[in-house]
C-alpha cells in the first residue's frame, strides 16, 4: 500500500500553493486563501478556516498538515531582546532573536541546525552541520515572533528580517529563497525586500545564483582584510577568495546604483584589528559599494578570541569614515540571555560537547 506523507501546506510560496490546489481539483485562489489563513491571521487548524468548504476543510485535514517549530524556551532581556529556542520535532533545536530599536525592530533567524563553514569565532561552529531547514521552519520563526508580538501589531512591530542566526543560507539555497518569497507576500508577511537581509560567509557561486531570483538586502561576513587571515578565520574564503567575493558583490548591486553591500567585520583583539588591517580593509572597502558593520566579538565559553575594546573599534569606525565609507558599530543587545548567534542552542549542546571534548582529551 501507498502510504502519502501529508504535506505541509506552511512551507509553500504563492506559485508552489497554488500548483498544490490545482493538482488536487480544487482553484488556485483556495491555495491563496489557505495561504492568508496560515500566514497572515496564524491560523493553523482547517477547521477555524470559516470561509472554505467543509468539504475542502475535511480534504485538508486528510492530505495536508499545517505545522509550525514549537517553542521550547522563551527569554526576554533587560533592553527587551526577546529570544526564542524552537524544537523542530526531530529534536533538533534552532533559535530565533526579536532586538527591538528605536526607529526599526529585527528578527534574527535561522537557516540551517548547525553550520558546515566552521568560521573559528563563531559558536554555532562549534556544533557542526547536522541537517537544512525546511521551507516552513524558516518561515515558522518568523510565524512564531507574529504571534508573540501580537498579530495585529506585528508589522509596526517588526520592521525587519535578517538570515543572520545559526547556518549558512545561501547553503540552503532552494528553501532560503522560497521563504524569502513567503515573507514578501502580501498574502503572508508583506515585508519589502528592503526589509529583508541576507547574510553569507560568500559562498560565490549561490550569490550570483541568487542575483537572478531575488534582489534582498546582501550582508557579507568579510571579518579579514587579506586572504591569508581570511583563510584562517572564515575557511570557505579558501575556495571563493576575497577578490572572487567582492567581483560577485558588484554584480550583485550592478543594476542599481544606489545600493551598498554591508560588510560584516566582527572585532578580535590583536587578530584583525592591527594597523596594517585597518589600512587594508579602508582599501578594499574603497573599490565596491560598501557600509562596514563593525561586530564586538560576543565572546562564548570556548572561544579563544576576545573583542576588540571599545576605542579600538571607535578609531575602525572613524578611518573608515574619514576615507568615505559608511560605518557603524553593532550595539551588544541581549547580553543577559546570550542571544548571539548560536549561544541557546549551544548551552543545550554543552553537555554533549563536554563530553566529546573528555573522549577527544582521552585518546
Ligand atoms: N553564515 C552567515 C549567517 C550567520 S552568522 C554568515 O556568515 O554571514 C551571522 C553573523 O554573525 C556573521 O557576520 C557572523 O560572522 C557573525 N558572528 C558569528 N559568531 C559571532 C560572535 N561570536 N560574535 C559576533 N558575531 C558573530
Amino acid at each position: 500500500m501507498n502510504v502519502i506523507t501529508p504535506i505541509n501546506l506552511v512551507g509553500l510560496n504563492r506559485q508552489a500553493i497554488e500548483a498544490w490546489f490545482l493538482q488536487h481539483q480544487h482553484k488556485a485562489f483556495h491555495g491563496r486563501n489557505v495561504m492568508k489563513w496560515l500566514h497572515k491571521h496564524g491560523v493553523l487548524d482547517w477547521q477555524l478556516m470559516t470561509d472554505i468548504g467543509k468539504r475542502l476543510r475535511t480534504e485538508l485535514a486528510t492530505n495536508a498538515i499545517a505545522k509550525i517549530p514549537k517553542i521550547a524556551l522563551e527569554q526576554t532581556a533587560q533592553d527587551g531582546t526577546r529570544k526564542w529556542l524552537l524544537e523542530l520535532g526531530d529534536g533538533n533545536c534552532i533559535e530565533a532573536v526579536y532586538i527591538p530599536d528605536d526607529n526599526r525592530s529585527t528578527l534574527c533567524i535561522s537557516s540551517q541546525v548547525g553550520c558546515a563553514l566552521n568560521c573559528q569565532f563563531c559558536s554555532t561552529a562549534r556544533q557542526g552541520f547536522v541537517r537544512n531547514l525546511n521551507v516552513a521552519e524558516i518561515v515558522g520563526q518568523v510565524w512564531v515572533a507574529a504571534r508573540k508580538l501580537g498579530a495585529q501589531r506585528f508589522t509596526n512591530q517588526l520592521t525587519n528580517v535578517v538570515l543572520m542566526g545559526m547556518g549558512e543560507p545561501l547553503a540552503n539555497f532552494n528553501n532560503v529563497v522560497q521563504a524569502m518569497d513567503l515573507l514578501q507576500d502580501d498574502l503572508a508577511y508583506g515585508l519589502s525586500k528592503y526589509r529583508i537581509t541576507l547574510s553569507t560567509a560568500g559562498i560565490v557561486p549561490a550569490l550570483r545564483r541568487l542575483r537572478t531570483v531575488s534582489d534582498v538586502n546582501l550582508a557579507v561576513s568579510l571579518h579579514a582584510p587579506n586572504d591569508e587571515l581570511r583563510n584562517q578565520l572564515v575557511p570557505i574564503n579558501r575556495k571563493y577568495p576575497i577578490a572572487e567575493l567582492l567581483a560577485a558583490c558588484k554584480e550583485f548591486i550592478a543594476d542599481d546604483k544606489r545600493r551598498k553591500i554591508t560588510f560584516e567585520y566582527v572585532m578580535l583583539d590583536g587578530i584583525n584589528d592591527q594597523d596594517i588591517h585597518l589600512s587594508q580593509l579602508v582599501r578594499l572597502m574603497q573599490s565596491v559599494p560598501a557600509k562596514v558593520n563593525l561586530i564586538p566579538l560576543n565572546p562564548f565559553p570556548e572561544t579563544i578570541y576576545r573583542s576588540s575594546s571599545e576605542t579600538r573599534i571607535e578609531e575602525f569606525r572613524q578611518r573608515l569614515l574619514q576615507g568615505g565609507i559608511m560605518s557603524t558599530t553593532r550595539k551588544t543587545r541581549g547580553g543577559d540571555i546570550e542571544a548571539a548567534c548560536g549561544q541557546l542552542v549551544g548551552q543545550v549542546h554543552k553537555n554533549i560537547q563536554r563530553n566529546l571534548h573528555l573522549t577527544l582529551r582521552r585518546n
